[in-house]
């Protein structure tokens, strides 16, 4: 049951060939025994899961089930989840228990998924490896020596692992789609505001997105058709009507044109990687899509870009955890700022530290026009970039990363190296644009991942050409050698 898609999970559920209880039971059994390798969880919901299938069995027996009714999903633990620890890999939040779900956990709920457990991740989804997690790394299927990328590592390693049929991440500025290149698995970062940020704990408000992260892009439409659409209590989503995002997957490609930035191939990719992109392009150009050459003239302003107003709002966002309301607070405090101090101080790990210290520098008096403003005014050609290309192209592909998962501490030492492996991911973010991450190969036994990017709230032509792409192509469906030897 763990060898199959979501799309083939819902069928056998209808078929009647095993039920949510049998199939909930079996990912639970393989957490239990396997996750240790992997640390892809920090919570595991076995009781309520359990509950939940035993609910979504009698819905499918009644004949009125969704399409997602019975099917065991992970969500990242950035999501609230009502009476469920949420910690966002954080010991911050290590005791927080939120009285309510996010707007993404209860479309799931409301659609019959069986909530399975909440996935590890960096902490407050600040990093690209899941070192940063209070929890520790979660470590990669294909090379447990390797990282799993973040910050939705957690999420990307358990379904590379199979310990989830699919997973929500969330994405500021590469989260769902690095780890997805990482773990040979597909994800998908919508438009800005496509999907409610209600109840997902805030790191940069103004980019941070939900997304699915599944096998195929079928199974990523299936998780989309739940989670988007309009929230009237979240004032960033977008009122915008939402479509059966499984309708175009088949569409052809003929005629399409894909704009190739030039600024996406050329130093800093590994000669693997990009040779495994041009293949995947070739794949394309079989079914009749035309390769047009583009440029991203601000492309090398987006790390410093996203640098700034990553931290600033992270800055704002994390002003709320000191010790009164929830989460850690210190032993014994003294006065207020004492309880401040040493509640932050205890309860942040470093890479967050460092996040709320540059942000609140660029934020501040004498900085803000020379650091946060210079940083919008530049978002704003980087968006422009993308707007003018899109006069000439349908969708931009390229590289999702430079190179495939890096070695566990190989950079955690190196901020800047590790910003840099967002160098291709943040602009999407920055422009609001929807992306894509879809196996392309394997560069010495890891994969990696061809990055698909689309006009605001396309994603259905993303999924289609994901989608066909997967017709002719079976990256997406390997899995880790010692998963697929039943040794794990
Ligand atoms: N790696 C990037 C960062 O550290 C992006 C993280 C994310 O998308 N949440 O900020």
């Amino acid at each position: 049951m763990h060898q199959i898609s979501v799309a083939q999970l819902a069928k056998g559920l209808r078929d009647k060939q095993f039920s949510s209880t049998e199939l909930t039971r079996h990912f639970l059994d393989r957490i239990a025994s396997l996750d240790s390798r992997y640390n892809s969880y920090i919570t595991v919901s076995e009781s309520a899961a359990m509950a939940a299938a035993e609910a979504a069995d009698r819905q499918l027996a009644a004949g009125d089930a969704a399409a997602l009714t019975g099917i065991p999903i992970a969500h990242k633990d950035i999501f609230c989840t009502d009476g469920l620890r949420t910690s966002c890999g954080s010991r911050m939040l290590d005791n927080f228990v939120p009285p309510y779900d996010a707007t993404v956990i209860q479309r799931f709920k409301r659609d019959g998924a069986v909530l399975l457990g909440k996935t590890n991740m960096d902490e407050f989804a600040m990093g690209s490896s899941n070192e940063s997690s209070f929890y520790g790394p979660a470590t990669n299927p294909w090379d447990r020596e390797r990282v799993p990328g973040g910050s939705s590592g957690g999420s990307a390693a358990a379904v590379a692992a199979r310990l989830a049929p699919a997973a929500t991440g969330t994405d500021t500025g590469g989260s769902i789609r690095q780890p997805a290149a990482f773990c040979g698995i597909t994800g998908l970062k919508p438009t800005y505001g496509r999907v409610s940020r209600l109840g997902m704990i805030a790191f940069a408000s103004s980019l941070d997105q939900a997304g699915p992260m599944a096998r195929s892009a079928q199974d990523c439409a299936l998780l989309l058709n739940t989670m988007a659409g309009h929230d009237p209590l979240d004032s960033t989503s977008a009122a915008v009507a939402t479509e059966d995002y499984t309708a175009a997957l088949d569409n052809s490609l003929e005629g399409l044109r894909i704009g190739l930035p030039r600024e996406y191939f050329g130093e800093g990719l590994d000669a693997a990687t990009g040779a495994a992109v041009d293949a995947a392009l070739k794949e394309l150009t079989a079914q009749g899509a035309r390769l047009v050459e583009i440029s991203l003239p601000h492309s090398h302003l987006t790390v410093p870009a996203y640098y700034v107003i990553a931290p600033a709002e992270a800055s704002t966002n994390l002003s709320r955890f000191d010790g009164v309301r929830y989460g850690h607070r210190c032993e014994d405090p003294v006065d207020l700022h004492d309880l401040y101090t040493r509640t932050r101080e205890e309860g942040f790990g470093d890479e967050v530290k460092r996040r709320i210290l540059v942000g609140t520098y660029a934020l501040s008096a004498g900085y803000y026009d020379a650091y946060y403003k210079k940083a919008q005014q530049v978002r704003r050609l980087i968006k422009q970039d993308f707007l003018d290309c899109f006069e000439q192209v349908d969708v931009i592909a390229g590289p999702t990363t430079p190179g495939p998962a890096f070695r566990l501490g190989e950079k955690s030492d190196d901020p800047i190296a590790m910003y840099l492996e967002d160098v291709y991911t943040l602009a999407v973010n920055l422009a609001g644009l929807p992306g894509m991450s879809v196996p392309a190969g394997f560069v010495r036994g890891t994969p990696v991942g061809l990055q698909l990017i689309g006009r605001h709230f396309d994603e259905s032509r993303l999924l289609n050409i994901a989608h066909r792409y997967q017709q002719v192509t079976d990256w997406h469906v390997q899995e880790p050698p010692e998963i697929a030897e039943g040794a794990a």
